[in-house]
């Protein structure tokens, strides 16, 4: 093979693995973003089900003070009963006090309805506060990962940037030049084998003339697509 083409075959390696890293690093933000939506969505779920048990508590306490003010009420009522002299009125304090008593039973039975959901309410919390603390562990870790990763990944463009300008060096600029702008504009290869008459790059079938001037190690290129094409022995 010319030796130039030799040399444009390593800096194409140099070029494509450049692009396959740098596709890599594109894709970092968005992959760093699903890990954080993530967490997010995880932490969602834990402050649900803690909200839950603290709505719980709140509404025992709500029930609570209703019980102690009707406790009170009663009281009062006793109180006042005991001053009266008249039957009626006595009787009417009575209907009273029964009256409160049986809200204070309705009220204590919703108390202990409260309290047995308060015992499911909080075995959901404490599963969704372990399901929480693994699954950001791991996240976390994934983060980390692939932080440390993208730092690994820019040292390696850099050192095959280095690399490439120094192969591009030893080419003939006007070669270069030419592989460049067909690099960019094919996004794969500029440059690609002819087999069997056959163009590696758009696996069309090149003219009888083309096919000899390859054989014979001319500059060659294929006439569908432009890219440069080597001879493989
Ligand atoms: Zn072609």
């Amino acid at each position: 093979m010319r030796q130039d083409l030799e040399a444009l075959l390593v800096l194409q390696d140099r070029d494509q693995k450049i692009k396959a890293l740098q596709a890599q690093q594109k894709n970092l933000p968005r992959e760093k973003k699903t890990l954080e939506d993530k967490l997010a969505s995880a932490r969602v779920v834990l402050d649900h089900a803690k909200q839950r048990v603290k709505e719980n508590e709140v509404e025992k306490r709500k029930l609570q003070l209703e019980v102690e003010g009707k406790r009170g009420s009663i009281a009062r009522f006793k109180t006042q009963q005991q001053q009266t002299r008249k039957n009626e009125e006595f009787q009417a304090f009575n209907n009273e006090i029964k009256h409160f008593e049986t809200e204070i039973q309705g009220l204590e039975d919703h108390e202990l309805e409260l309290m047995e959901q308060a015992e499911q309410l909080q075995g959901v919390a404490a599963a969704a506060e372990k399901d929480f603390a693994k699954t950001e562990a791991t996240i976390r870790d994934q983060l980390s990962r692939l932080e440390s990763g993208a730092g690994a990944v820019q040292g390696r463009v850099e050192d095959l940037q280095a690399d490439r300008v120094k192969q591009a060096a030893g080419i003939e600029p006007e070669l270069v030049e030419l592989y460049q702008r067909l690099f960019v504009k094919k996004g794969d290869a500029a440059v690609v084998p002819l087999e069997h008459e056959i163009c590696g790059g758009c696996h069309m079938k090149v003219p009888t003339q083309t096919a000899a001037d390859v054989r014979g190690e001319k500059l060659a290129q294929c006439p569908q697509c432009g890219r440069i094409l080597y001879r493989v022995i």
